[in-house]
């Protein structure tokens, strides 16, 4: 095909979010994943894709749809709830070393110890540069807490879904929730998914900061990246510290309050200033931070004991969940209403409710935006003013004009 396949439309529209699925399903000899000028994982084609392949991306691509036909949407914000509640792993070690209670890495290890599943595909640093991500195959729970903790940098765990599939193994898969949204709607399309990929896990996230959000909070250090013998971003502690180490064996760290605050999120890629589904949504299990509200009921980043915000979002999610907590392996602290996530992840629910002011933005400038269903943009845009809803318009529009979206 020629410059008319999805991809190239979805790049010049600036809408990929670089989850690799185009790579995973079509092949890595065609389609390659590399770092753009600006730091982001984009596809590259190297040998042109057939119709049938261009048609399959069309509906899984997360740049050009993101399909809630089969996903109930019992509350307009929230996505769909089966329980949500505030928990951590009762191992003392997976709650320090997790990036908020430890919930996922736990979840991952329970399902390996019971051999529920051969192994968990997810993100960790890349073994070639510290600095950068890659996909990880974890096997045991050694391997699982050394791929713990956020990674505040592109990440493309799909790229590989193919070879996957191929595989006569059983696995369980963390994703951003955009790249959960390709896998459920690829799932439709090919029945090896669910046979394969028995549990899709997810986290509560604001967007993929570009590479370069990671090299400032270098140089704010005065490290150089050819220095650097590790780089954590949180974790180790609740929100834990970002962390540099260097060949000399230098340590530098900052507060995830300004390492994330203050830098990174002023890198997030433009997808994620207009993404539909920030909590993980298709996931089976998605998990946020449970932060505390300070007096004013914003959240606190002051350092405790890690604390996940957990919501289950299917049936099998649901069951997963109460097993770990029956067995002893997590604990509950409490259950948490939609008012009270409201409250944990003020961030995520003014990003959901301000998307349809965003979209139209891009609309009235004529920019191509992934397709949305309507209805839902509609209800969740209530319970918000007019006026955030103005300066959410104008601020994208100005955005666009500047060249940044
Ligand atoms: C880019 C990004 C943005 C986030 N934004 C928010 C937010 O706005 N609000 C919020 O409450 N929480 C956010 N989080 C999630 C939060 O940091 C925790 O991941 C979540 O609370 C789960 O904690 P845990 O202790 O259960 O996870 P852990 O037990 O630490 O497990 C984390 C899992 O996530 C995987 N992972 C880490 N980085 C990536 C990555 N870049 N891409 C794909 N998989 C990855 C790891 O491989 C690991 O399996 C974000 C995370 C990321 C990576």
């Amino acid at each position: 095909m020629s410059k008319d396949n999805i991809i190239s439309k979805v790049i010049d529209a600036n809408m990929c979010s670089g989850c690799g699925i185009c790579a995973g399903i079509v092949s890595n000899e065609k389609i390659s994943m590399q770092f753009s000028e600006d730091g982001y994982l984009r596809p590259v084609i190297n040998k042109s894709i057939t119709e049938e392949e261009n048609n399959i991306l069309s509906q899984v691509c997360p740049g050009n749809v993101v399909n809630y036909d089969r996903v109930p949407t019992n509350e307009p914000v929230w996505g769909n709830i089966e329980s949500s509640t505030i928990a951590y792993s009762t191992d003392e070690n997976i709650r320090h070393k997790g990036s908020s209670g430890g919930v996922l890495s736990q979840l991952l290890v329970y399902l390996l110890e019971k051999g529920e599943v051969d192994e968990i595909i997810h993100i960790g640093v890349s073994n070639e540069n510290p600095l950068l991500n890659e996909i990880k195959r974890s096997n045991t729970k050694e391997q699982v807490l050394q791929n713990s903790g956020s990674r505040y940098s592109p990440s493309a765990p799909l790229a590989n879904l193919g070879k996957l599939l191929n595989e006569n193994k059983k696995f369980a898969l963390v994703g951003k929730p955009c790249d959960i949204a390709a896998l459920r709607s690829y799932s439709r399309l090919d029945e090896r998914v669910s046979e394969k990929i028995l549990y899709f896990f997810s986290f509560f996230c604001a967007g993929v900061p570009s590479i370069e959000g990671t090299y400032k909070i270098l140089e704010n250090f005065n490290v150089k990246k050819e220095e650097v013998q590790s780089f954590r971003y949180r974790g180790e502690g609740w929100p834990g510290l970002t962390e540099v180490i260097t060949s000399k064996n230098e340590k530098f760290n900052m507060k995830y309050d300004d390492s994330w605050g203050k830098i990174l999120n002023r890198h997030l890629q433009p997808r994620c200033k207009v993404c539909i589904d920030g909590i993980g949504e298709f996931a089976d299990i998605s998990c946020g931070d449970g932060w505390f509200g300070n007096e004013n009921g914003y959240p606190s980043f002051e350092e405790s004991k890690g604390r996940s915000l957990v919501t289950t979002r299917t049936v099998k999610g649901q069951d997963l969940f109460e097993r770990a907590v029956k067995e002893g392996h997590l604990s509950v602290d409490q259950s948490v209403s939609i008012e009270e996530i409201e409250k944990i992840q003020p961030y995520q629910s003014e990003r959901r409710r301000l998307l349809l002011s965003r979209i139209i933005a891009m609309k009235v400038s004529r920019r191509r935006t992934p397709g949305y269903p309507k209805s839902l943009l509609v209800k969740s845009s209530q319970k918000i003013s007019f006026k955030k809803k103005a300066k959410s318009f104008l601020g994208t529009t100005i955005r666009i004009k500047q060249g940044k979206m």
